[in-house]
């Protein structure tokens, strides 16, 4: 997950109050109360606070890329059967997923957290910071959570004991989900992460009921919890364009057709799609060219170049709207060179939307996990694979800040080798992920047995 916030604005409990419409469960519900385990699960949390911080540095010092999280799994595992649970492993390749059983009848949640770290050298100076290193796209690479998936790993992990503490208590059941690759893998092994999961049948038995999720956000400042109702971050579908000129030397660009020309006219057409042709008071949307792949030396024009983007959207009309702008415009523009154009769009994650009513029922739970910590969130354009989850069932997915007060303006953000975890904030997290599933339990749970 990547992106940019916008701004925050303070959510207050009177606008939750006003708008609450419980569409979801058995029970509808005004406002959910605190579950009567809610002080079992934050002393289990404070119990358990120093190994939520050695699992988290444990993870971040040995982090491994999408689809290889193997001794991750084994890790995740390991814990879980400590708690007593019975982990299934190899889910989805190198995922992990276990159910904690209530006491009672009730609703099934699913609790997701990634894995997977990111092909990254780590340029933060810890003791515990990542001198890992793997093989990504044919090159040696340092990898390094730079994302925070460590930090999702060991939340889930803590609030899962929390929630097993409490386990004849609970009505219903918890499906706890560590998802592999996250962050995107080559081609050949895709379907991968959330989407391989649901083709396994993670959500099929127990039947899931509603997702939850968190995402740790350098943006936001440690110790708050972010949360939009509706779509919070993009679509990510990516773009390549192969432009076919003819190769001649530098000195004598008549005799050729220069592809290096013809792919930058390309560039700079593609920047008005958002600017010129999309309603851009309804969504918001960009496309970025990231790449642009040219040529050998300063007097040879070559035959081909390759650009790469990225297509960021909030509305599935404006997503094949640009699709199909890209492809026209790459045309249309080699064309009129005499070039051609290749031009392949490989689709990406979908937006993430959360429930409106589920946010709105959860949002009390978030208040006193966070007490006046909570921030709406404006639209981020990174995207999430929870996406997946969040369109079968309804889901939440929420923002951890981890970022201290005083380096806000300076923070790197998330896939930055220089990416920073304040800890602290990391029990604000794990509570946010217990409390919120004790609670959509007890409020939905069946009346009699
Ligand atoms: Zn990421
Ligand atoms: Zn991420």
């Amino acid at each position: 997950m990547i992106g940019r916030p916008l701004e925050y604005r303070r959510v207050t409990l009177a606008l939750a109050a006003s708008t609450l419409l419980a569409s979801l469960g058995a029970t509808p519900v005004d406002a959910l109360e605190p579950s009567p385990v809610a002080a079992r699960i934050d002393a289990a949390l404070a119990a358990s606070q120093p190994q939520l911080i050695e699992w988290r540095r444990h993870l971040h010092r040995n982090p491994e890329l999408g689809n290889r999280e193997v001794e991750t799994a084994k890790f995740v595992a390991e814990r879980l059967r400590s708690f007593g649970l019975e982990p299934r492993t190899g889910v989805a390749r190198t995922g992990v997923v276990a159910v904690i059983e209530g006491g009672r009848p009730g609703p099934v949640v699913a609790l997701r957290a990634d894995m997977d770290a990111l092909p990254v050298s780590e340029e933060v100076d810890l003791p515990f910071a990542s001198k890992a290193t793997a093989t990504w796209e044919g090159k040696t690479v340092g990898v390094m959570h730079a994302c925070g998936h460590d930090t999702h790993v060991a939340m889930l992990l803590a609030a899962a004991q929390a929630l097993v503490s409490v386990r004849k208590e609970l009505p219903g059941k918890v499906v706890l989900a560590f998802q592999p690759a996250e962050e995107n893998v080559p081609l050949a092994e895709r379907p991968a992460g959330a989407e391989l999961m649901l083709k396994e049948g993670v959500f099929d038995d127990p039947k899931v009921d509603v997702v939850f999720g968190l995402h740790v956000f350098a943006q936001l400042q440690s110790g708050t919890l972010g949360y939009r109702p509706g779509p919070l971050l993009a679509a990510a579908d990516s773009f390549e364009i192969l432009v076919q000129g003819r190769q001649t030397h530098g000195s004598k660009p008549w005799s050729g057709i220069d592809p290096i020309v013809v792919g930058s006219e390309i560039v700079m057409a593609l920047q008005t799609v958002v600017s010129r042709t999309l309603d851009i008071t309804h969504e918001p949307a960009v496309v970025t060219v990231g790449q642009f792949d040219a040529g050998v030396r300063n007097n040879i024009i070559p035959d081909r170049a390759r650009l790469v983007g990225t297509i960021r959207t909030f509305d599935d009309g404006m997503r094949a709207d640009i699709f199909a702008r890209v492809r026209r415009i790459a045309e249309g523009v080699a064309a009129a060179h005499g070039a051609t154009v290749r031009v392949e769009i490989e689709k990406g994650y979908p937006v993430t939307v959360n429930d409106p009513a589920l946010a709105r029922q959860m949002l009390p739970t978030l208040e006193r996990a966070a007490p006046g910590q909570v921030r709406e969130l404006q639209k981020v354009t990174g995207a999430e694979d929870f996406s997946f989850f969040a369109n079968r069932v309804p889901g939440l997915f929420v923002m951890v800040g981890v970022t201290p007060s005083d380096q806000m303006a300076t923070a790197a953000s998330n896939h930055s080798p220089r990416f920073y975890v304040d800890e602290t904030a990391l029990p604000t997290g794990a509570r946010a992920l217990a409390q919120m599933t004790a609670d959509y339990l007890f409020a939905n749970a069946l009346p009699s047995r």
